[in-house]
């Protein structure tokens, strides 16, 4: 089920603190001087995970740089961007696979924090955001569950929470939770009424009944704290627990997935970028047959390519990041077109860095197969490519039935010209 978004309320400090060009410029090259001189000398080798202690002092260092949560109002210790002035920012982030980690604007937290500064009422700011925005807690999200429940399709949603007289009581099984194992709390999507009716709780992870049962290994490494298979049994939760009102728990993932997938394609873009730097640079050390790699042109059609699929991509998520400001619903709608484009084209950047990298580009000598592997599930996970496909046809065929149906009403039958 399609559900409407609200519009969004920004923060009442967004307009205080929109920089102008030249500050955001400053702000960017700030970003990219700590992401060089900081972050990536303290990367894992491929294939490892970053250390607590490790991320810590980095985090530590990034507060101090005052680059610490970006994208959160300063009230709750942010810098406070509007989000069209998130892109450039989360890209420069994500030109390291830890950057956004130590950044404090890394999934989940990043889109629960926003989430929960547009919707959590003041004691749950106080109680769950500002420990988040400052770096002494973490999240997770809970939406997907075992087959047959809620994966591509949120109305098979199963995980069900019933009135008692003290509040709620959760039961089902959620999957793929990531950041779960070293959350404070999850944001639990569970059903309360018909189908596709459901609401969000906030639930202490230590709540008793609630319980991480498996853990499900995937390829990537850089979202803290893994993706676990998560059991609620009989689990109490007060009334206080309901974020925002109960049942509007659909329409409120709209408001933490539009820009929660767009901040997806703003950091992974930064890491398709540095692929394609990591491939230029050997391209250009690199002689065969005579001449630099670069020099040849089935090679300059690989990076040809990936520039094209970069500059594309950087346009339409900072025009989706705009609409988002100014339109909710017409900035959700927007962000699945940059989510499918965005997902598909950084694999595809990433993946022609490995081969101008030949055999090295495969070993764990240079980073380029772990950042495939980073990247991968990002066309799964916020919705497959299919299923925002699906419903970008459907809303395209919708607009052309609308606009068919005004022009047949029109007493001269022109078209009406809007390609909205
Ligand atoms: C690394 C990772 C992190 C994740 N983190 C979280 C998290 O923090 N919280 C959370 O709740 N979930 C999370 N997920 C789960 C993710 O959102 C789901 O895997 C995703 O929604 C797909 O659900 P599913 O796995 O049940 O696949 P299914 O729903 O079974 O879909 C399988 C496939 O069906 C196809 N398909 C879907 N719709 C259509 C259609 N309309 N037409 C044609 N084909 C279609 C697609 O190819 C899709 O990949 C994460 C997943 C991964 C891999």
């Amino acid at each position: 089920m399609i559900q409407k978004a609200p519009r969004r309320e920004p923060p009442s400090d967004d307009d205080a603190n929109r920089r102008s060009r030249a500050e955001l410029d400053h702000l960017v090259h700030r970003v990219e001087d700590f992401i060089r001189d900081v972050v990536i000398p303290a990367e894992p080798a491929p294939g490892q995970y970053l250390e607590l202690p490790v991320r810590d002092e980095l985090r530590a260092a990034a507060k101090a740089a005052r680059l610490f949560a970006p994208h959160v109002s300063s009230k709750w210790g942010g810098i406070g961007l509007p989000l069209s002035q998130w892109p450039e920012v989360f890209e420069a982030a994500g030109y390291s696979p830890i950057g956004p980690v130590v950044l404090n604007c890394m999934a989940p937290d990043e889109g629960n924090m926003h989430m929960l500064e547009q919707i959590a009422t003041p004691e749950q700011k106080r109680q769950f955001l500002e420990p988040l925005a400052r770096g002494h807690a973490s999240s997770c999200f809970g939406m997907t569950e075992p087959h047959p429940g809620a994966g591509s399709d949120p109305s098979q949603l199963s995980t069900t929470a019933e009135r008692s007289s003290s509040g709620w009581v959760i039961n089902g099984e959620k999957r793929f939770s990531s950041g779960a194992n070293l959350a404070e709390f999850m944001i639990a999507m569970a059903r309360t009424g018909e189908v596709g009716e459901a609401t969000m709780f906030l639930v202490p992870m230590d709540t008793p009944g609630m319980t991480i049962t498996r853990q499900i290994n995937t390829v990537d490494r850089v979202i803290d704290g893994g993706h676990p298979h998560v059991e609620f049994n009989n689990v109490s939760v007060p009334d206080s627990a309901v974020l925002g009102e109960p049942h509007r728990g659909m329409e409120y993932a709209q408001v933490r997935l539009g820009p929660a997938r767009l901040t997806h394609c703003m950091r992974w873009l930064g890491l398709a970028r540095r692929s394609q730097d990591i491939a230029l640079d050997r391209a250009h050390d690199r002689s065969l047959f005579g001449s630099r790699l670069d020099e040849q042109g089935l090679a300059q059609e690989l990076i040809a390519q990936s520039e094209i699929d970069i500059e594309a991509s950087r346009s339409l998520i900072q025009r989706t990041a705009t609409l988002l400001e100014e339109d909710n619903r017409a900035g959700t709608r927007l962000s699945s077109v940059a989510k499918v484009f965005c997902s598909e084209a950084i694999y595809r950047v990433i993946d022609r860095s490995i081969q101008l990298c030949g055999g090295d580009g495969v070993s764990d000598d240079l980073p380029l197969a772990q950042y495939l592997n980073e990247v991968r599930p990002f066309r799964i996970y916020d919705g497959s490519t299919e299923t925002h496909k699906w419903a970008i046809a459907r809303r395209a065929s919708r607009r052309r039935a609308r606009e068919r149906q005004r022009r047949h009403e029109q007493p001269d039958g022109q078209e009406s010209g809007s390609t909205k």
